[in-house]
């Protein structure tokens, strides 16, 4: 299971509404939306 970065939702990558590679690494999402928030600030989702 991946974590979606922007709502923290775990998320199945088989299964995954969304994805993303960002700096060499593949983001999964629950939702389009969420997808679409990530790519506006990626940097803002990314840093824990
Ligand atoms: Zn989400």
């Amino acid at each position: 299971m991946a974590i979606d970065p922007v709502c923290k939702m775990t998320v199945n990558e088989e299964k995954a509404a969304a994805k993303a590679d960002y700096k060499g690494k593949t983001y999964y999402f629950c939702a389009k939306g969420c997808k679409e928030k990530f790519e506006k600030e990626p940097e803002k989702y990314i840093r824990r």
